[in-house]
């Protein structure tokens, strides 16, 4: 194969290791980037550079932020009796901007049968690592109130279940098939005061 061919499925296969790209899809962006303005396609590979030189991932909570330990993990006033379970970064912003001000962890995805996502694949054993040694007095198992965030949320309550913490879910205020990323601040707030007990 050409040199340039080679080159050029080099790409399509990079854009398609993305998160809900295809064979078609990347194909598609590839040739876009191709034929689009040489400068704004060498400004994405910049941003992405760019991103990843700023941004870290904190070795504690999997959080992201300019510096690891993240701010939360690295600030003291922190309440560490309560450990909230997010599957995204995204989710610590919103929780934040509603005044919670206990500490994180972030699951960088969530369990899905249909994508073949395992607990494996999440941070799971760090999640249970942390517990173990933290001894936070509660974990919140905030993931989404949809098929996948609940499936999540109840095989992480069985692990944790020998560890003797307590387990809770977000209160049932939320809307069933709701994004965390998308309801309204006090519909959160409400979500996070009115917090159940899961049986592990
Ligand atoms: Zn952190």
């Amino acid at each position: 194969m050409a040199t340039r061919e080679r080159t050029i499925e080099n790409l399509i296969e990079r854009l398609r290791r993305l998160p809900g790209i295809g064979p078609k899809t990347a194909e598609r962006l590839a040739f876009h980037l191709l034929r689009v303005d040489a400068a704004e396609a060498l400004e994405l590979a910049r941003a992405i550079e760019a991103a990843r030189a700023a941004v870290k991932t904190c070795r504690r909570c999997c959080n992201l932020d300019a510096q690891d330990p993240c701010a939360i993990c690295a600030d003291p006033a922190r309440d560490a009796s309560m450990l909230l379970v997010v599957e995204d970064p995204r989710e610590v912003a919103r929780f934040e901007d509603v005044g919670y001000r206990g500490r994180y962890h972030v699951l960088q995805g969530r369990l899905s049968q249909l994508e073949g996502i395992r607990p494996d694949d999440l941070t799971t054993d760090l999640l249970l690592r942390r517990v173990a040694e933290e001894h936070p007095a509660e974990v919140c198992l905030a993931t989404n109130p949809d098929l996948e965030g609940e499936g999540t949320a109840r095989v992480l309550a069985e692990r944790l279940g020998p560890l003797g913490v307590k387990v809770t879910r977000l209160a049932r205020g939320l809307p069933a098939g709701a994004s965390i990323a998308q309801v309204s601040a006090s519909i959160l707030a409400d979500a996070i005061e009115g917090r159940r007990p899961l049986p592990s």
